[in-house]
Parts: structure tokens; C-alpha cells; sequence
């Protein structure tokens, strides 16, 4: 018994301290999960800054490569320019990977007066007289007066750093310096002609190459195939990309989808502008500052990769800025880390959940070994008793006639019958543990017939008529007249009864009566024919009534009580009225008895006559 509570604690323990486990677990999780998604999120952003960053300087290099091959030496003359320039606009067409994105190319010069410049004849390759077109009119006013001084003053490019920063540095100087026009949109060079000064400020004289870009090459070309390198994922965009211009009331060059077209500009992940320091404008994630700059503290990239110096956006395109914004698929970053990690989560949990389900039905499984070997050796012992009480009785009733103590015919024929009986009786039990063994593997064979219910009642009760009447027991039998026949194994139903009347014996107390009733039951959802064995003795509480028809078990009342008995009656008589199509219930009440009933299907259904006698006798 001491050993049996260790035991338990000891299990208790173990359970207890595998739940704290899996609950550490849990938490462990959860805060873990806490902290890669943190780490995710900023990951995530950091790359998509990173692609931003991408996308922006590919754009560029796409654009001064158009300035490279367009770039000519400084002259006085602009025949000299012009000569050179239709054959590098020639040479970069036949190489360019988007030899549409250049519309055209002018070539003006503000002492010129009024609106007229050059306009490069593609196909003669030859500059014929045009007037500017009226989009270019903020532009002009703005080379106009930037014509007038040697180096591009301050205020007429875009700040190229942030606001409040102390230190501006100025734009460059030399002849590789273009600018952009992010509202036409068009590439201008400024060509100095350092012989010729001009008339008011004894500064050189300059020639404007205005080189208009094709915005629709831009934005169904160039910017979907670089929202593709740097956005692209396996299922499409891993981000939802857009181009706009300006910030007020943002005009959409370029959506990676129609939905994000319209509130691309409202909440995105980031965004970056594509022209001057690299900033990111309105909502979204600050940049980190770019290898040869500081974002926000003058920041000027010297050189592109081209070997032209960055593009510098005109002041008069302020509130034309070109910027890229993007946004997770998902709905946002955040959106889709969070996700993420509920996924996460779920799988998680999932897998502790089938761990501690798993644990759970190995300490159900490992409760019912032991209390199943407990059981199988209460069962050793309770059959070594069993066996051995009639063993005993064979013994001495052998010895007494070896001894020469039985000498009269009489005498032989009482021990003959007392060990007849003995015998018997291990017989018996013997032929229970077979059966038993024989319905637990479905070995059983059963052999059907139609029997009436009487003559199944009267063979089982006068086969254990002595047991009966050698133990005092009146036998009171309550069979329903037109009762419909049963089929049922004779064998198997008789030996189901058995048990129950045998119980009654033993468990029959000092009532000494046994009740057996058959009737037609027609309460239940289908009629049953119901065989009772009733007993007015010790009976079974409650909390054992659910066990005893589990194999082995036997009430620790009777175990004490040193009633003898296997603990198979029940579980045998239960398997084998199941195996006929049947069930076997119990009621009890401790003190004053208890009653087993055999239910069974009536054989082909019931009769109509049958059932007009149980509905007139329940009517009276
Ligand atoms: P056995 O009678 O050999 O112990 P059973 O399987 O027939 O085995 O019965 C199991 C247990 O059910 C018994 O040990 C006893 O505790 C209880 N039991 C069975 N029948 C009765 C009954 N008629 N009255 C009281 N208890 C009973």
C-alpha cells in the first residue's frame, strides 16, 4: 500500500513537473516570438530601404548614361556642338537598352532671345530652328536667369541638404554637371563657351542641351522592370510599388497595381525621393545615409557610376519631386510580421499541444498497465484460491479413502460425490479462463438459433440447481406469456446466465432469493427482450458499478469478505450477450441487491400479436 502511494506522488510529481515544463515552454515561446518578430520587422525595413536605395541609383544610371554618351567638350561654337551632338544621340539610340526614352533634344541659348532653340531632326541627325514647347516655359525662365551667372547660384538648384543644416555645399561647376527637370521631365547640360562672355556679367556664355525624356518609356518600361529587379519575389511583388510626383496631391507616374495606385501616397512602408539627397518624403522610414554621404547634412554624392556627376533636380520642378514609395503586400511591415508570427505561433502551440496531448495519453496508458497488472495479479491470486480450495477437498477426501478411514458403500458414494463436485468445479473455472481467453481474441464460434426465452431460462436454472438448493435459495421465475423468440447461442446464453444467477448466490446475502423475469421492453427506441436476475443481497455501490464488468476486477468488499470468484463472470457474460446482438446492465443498491439484464433483439422482429399483449397490459 505504501509503495502503491509513492508511486502515485511520484507519478503526480513526474506530471506536475512535465506541465511546468510545457507552461515554460509556452511563455519561453511566446516572449521568443516577441523578439523575432522585432527582429524581423527591422530587418524587413532595413532591406526595404535597401531596395529603395537600389532602385533610385539604378534609375540614375539608367538616365547619366544617357548624359555620358551626350556629353560634349566645351566650345565657343555651337555648330561645333551641334555637330557633335546629332552623332552621340545617334550612338547612344544603338546601344541604349530604351532607345525611345530620349523624345528629342534641344539646343538653346538665352542671348538667343525669345522662345527659339534647336531641335535635333532624328532622321537627318541634323538641329533645324523650332520654338521650345510651352511645357519647357518654367524651365527656360529658369536657364534663363541661371545663364547669367558662371556656376549655378545658390537657390536655383534644390537644396541638396536638409533644411536648417548649417552647411550647403555648393553644385559643381565643371562641364560634366547635369540637372533634371523632374516635371517635363527632361535632362539639361549647361556648355560653357569660355571665349565668349556674356554681354552683362562678363561671365562665359553658355548653351543650354535640353534632352526631353519620353515619360511614358519611363513609366510603362523603365520603372516596371525596376520594381520587378528589386521588388520582385517568387508569388510577384513581395511589395507594392509606386512612383509619384509631387507631395501635395501626388500624381501617379508608375503602380505596381491599380489598388495601390490610389492610396499609394497615404501609408507606405517607405519611400524615397529619386532625384537630389536621398530623403524620404512624407510618411514612411527615414533613410540611412548613404556610403558617400550624409543624409541630411549636405549630402552629395560626387560621381554617379556613369562618371557623371549626380543628377541635380531644378528648383523649378520644387514640387514636381520624383519619389518611389513601397508597401508590404501584406498591408504593411508591421502586417506582415505580425502574421508571420501568429503563424508562428499557431504551429508552435500546435506542436506543444500534441506534445502535451501526447503526454497525457501516456500517463492514461501507463495508469491503466499498472492498474491492469494490479488487477492481473489480484486475478493469480484470487484463481490460485480458487483452485486450490476444491484441490484441498479432492486431497483429503483421496487421503481419507488411501487411509482406509472410508470403509462402507455409503461413505465411498458421499466421497465420490464430494470430489465429483471438487471437481466439477475446477472444471468449471477452468472452462471460464478458456472462454474468457477464447471471446477476448474473437476466437469464440457461436451457433445461432431461434429459442423461446422460457426453455433458456429453465436449462440454465436446473444446471445449477444443486448449487441452489445446497445454498438455500428460492428461485422465483416471472416469464411474460407470448413472449417473442430470441437467437442466440444456447451455449453462450446459457453460460451469460449462469454467471448472473452464480453471481446471485454469492453475492445473495441472507435474502436467499433470486428473482428471474423475462418481458418485452418496449421503451427503448427499439423493443428488447429484457432477462433479468435479481438478488436482494450485498449489492454494488455506485462508483464501482462502471468497473465491475471490467475483466479481473472484483469488488474490495467481497475480496475481504473472502467471497470467492475470478473476477470474469461479468466481463465474459457481457462480451458474449454483445457477440448476440445484445447488452448486459446492471443496477445496484448497496444492502438491498442488485439486478442483471440480459437485453436482446427479438428474433425477426416482433410479432404483431406480441406487442398487442404488452400495449393491453400496460393500458390495464
Ligand atoms: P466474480 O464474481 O468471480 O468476482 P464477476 O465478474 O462475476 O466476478 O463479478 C465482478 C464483481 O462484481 C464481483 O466481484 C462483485 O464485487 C460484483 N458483483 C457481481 N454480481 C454481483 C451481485 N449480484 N451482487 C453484488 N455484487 C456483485
Amino acid at each position: 500500500m505504501m509503495i502503491r502511494l509513492s508511486e502515485n506522488a511520484g507519478m503526480a510529481v513526474l506530471v506536475l513537473g512535465l506541465a511546468a515544463v510545457l507552461l515554460a515552454l509556452g511563455v519561453l515561446q511566446y516572449r521568443s516570438s516577441l523578439q523575432v518578430s522585432e527582429a524581423t520587422s527591422e530587418q524587413m525595413q532595413a532591406s526595404l530601404r535597401g531596395s529603395l536605395m537600389d532602385m533610385r541609383m539604378a534609375l540614375e544610371r539608367e538616365l547619366t548614361l544617357i548624359c555620358r554618351d551626350l556629353q560634349v567638350r566645351d566650345t565657343d561654337s555651337d555648330m561645333e556642338i551641334m555637330t557633335q551632338l546629332g552623332g552621340r544621340v545617334e550612338q547612344w539610340r544603338r546601344a541604349a537598352s530604351h532607345p525611345e526614352l530620349v523624345s528629342s533634344v534641344f539646343v538653346w541659348q538665352a542671348d538667343a532671345g525669345h522662345h527659339q532653340g534647336l531641335q535635333l531632326d532624328p532622321a537627318s541627325g541634323d538641329f533645324e530652328k523650332s520654338n521650345l514647347p510651352a511645357q519647357f516655359e518654367p524651365l527656360r525662365q529658369q536657364l534663363l536667369q541661371m545663364s547669367e551667372f558662371p556656376s549655378p547660384p545658390r537657390g536655383m538648384l534644390k537644396p541638396s541638404f536638409a533644411p536648417g543644416s548649417p552647411a550647403a555645399i555648393p553644385p559643381p561647376q565643371d562641364s560634366e554637371f547635369w540637372m533634371i527637370d523632374e516635371n517635363i521631365p527632361a535632362l539639361v547640360h549647361r556648355v560653357v563657351k569660355p571665349g565668349a562672355a556674356h554681354p552683362r556679367h562678363k561671365a562665359p556664355a553658355v548653351t543650354w542641351i535640353i534632352v526631353e525624356l519620353n515619360l511614358q518609356v519611363l513609366s510603362q518600361q523603365i520603372l516596371p522592370e525596376l520594381s520587378q529587379r528589386y521588388f520582385g519575389g517568387k508569388g510577384g511583388l513581395v511589395y507594392q510599388v509606386a512612383v509619384l510626383r509631387g507631395d501635395a496631391q501626388p500624381s501617379v507616374l508608375y503602380a505596381s497595381g491599380p489598388g495601390f495606385a490610389n492610396d499609394a501616397g497615404t501609408t507606405p512602408d517607405a519611400s524615397l525621393t529619386l532625384f537630389g539627397p536621398p530623403m524620404p518624403m512624407g510618411g514612411g522610414l527615414a533613410l540611412a545615409p548613404p556610403a558617400g554621404g550624409r543624409a541630411g547634412t549636405g549630402f552629395r554624392p560626387m560621381r554617379s557610376a556613369n562618371g557623371i556627376g549626380r543628377l541635380e533636380p531644378l528648383r523649378n520642378s520644387n514640387d514636381g519631386d520624383w519619389k518611389v514609395v513601397a508597401r508590404h503586400r501584406e498591408g504593411s511591415v508591421e502586417a506582415a510580421v505580425a502574421g508571420m508570427r501568429r503563424r508562428n505561433l499557431a504551429l508552435n502551440f500546435g506542436i506543444l499541444l500534441v506534445l502535451a496531448v501526447t503526454m497525457g495519453l501516456i500517463v492514461v496508458a501507463s495508469l491503466r498497465a499498472r492498474k491492469l497488472a494490479q488487477l492481473q495479479m489480484d486475478f493469480v491470486a484470487n484463481v490460485s484460491h480458487e483452485l486450490r480450495t476444491p484441490l484441498t477437498g479432492i486431497l483429503s477426501a483421496a487421503q481419507n479413502i488411501a487411509d482406509g478411514v472410508v470403509d462402507s458403500p455409503h461413505q465411498f458414494t458421499r466421497y465420490g460425490s464430494a470430489i465429483a463436485g471438487q471437481a466439477q468445479q475446477l472444471s468449471d473455472l477452468v472452462e471460464q479462463i478458456l472462454l474468457f481467453s477464447a471471446t477476448q481474441k474473437d476466437r469464440h464460434r457461436y451457433n445461432f438459433e431461434t429459442l423461446p426465452v422460457s426453455r433458456l431460462v429453465d436449462k440454465a436454472v436446473s444446471s445449477l440447481a444443486a448449487t441452489i438448493h445446497s445454498s438455500g435459495f428460492v428461485v422465483e421465475k416471472q416469464i411474460a406469456p407470448d413472449l417473442p423468440q430470441v437467437r442466440v447461442d444456447a451455449k453462450a446464453f446459457a453460460q451469460s446466465l449462469q454467471n448472473l444467477i452464480a453471481n446471485a448466490v454469492k453475492y445473495g446475502g441472507e435474502a436467499r432469493w433470486i428473482g428471474i423475469s423475462a418481458s418485452l421492453e418496449t421503451s427503448s427506441p427499439q423493443p428488447e427482450v429484457a432477462i433479468t436476475v435479481a438478488d436482494r443481497g450485498i449489492g454494488v455501490a455506485a462508483s464501482e458499478l462502471s468497473h465491475i464488468f471490467e475483466p479481473f476486477y472484483r469488488s474490495p468488499s467481497v475480496t475481504s469478505a473472502q467471497i470467492h470468484g475470478s473476477g470474469l463472470g461479468l466481463p465474459l457474460a457481457k462480451s458474449m450477450v454483445r457477440a448476440m446482438g445484445g447488452r448486459l446492465t446492471a443496477k445496484s443498491s448497496p444492502g438491498n441487491g442488485s439486478a442483471f439484464t440480459i437485453h436482446l433483439p427479438p428474433a425477426g422482429g416482433i410479432a404483431e400479436d406480441s406487442l398487442a399483449t404488452v400495449t393491453a397490459k400496460s393500458d390495464s
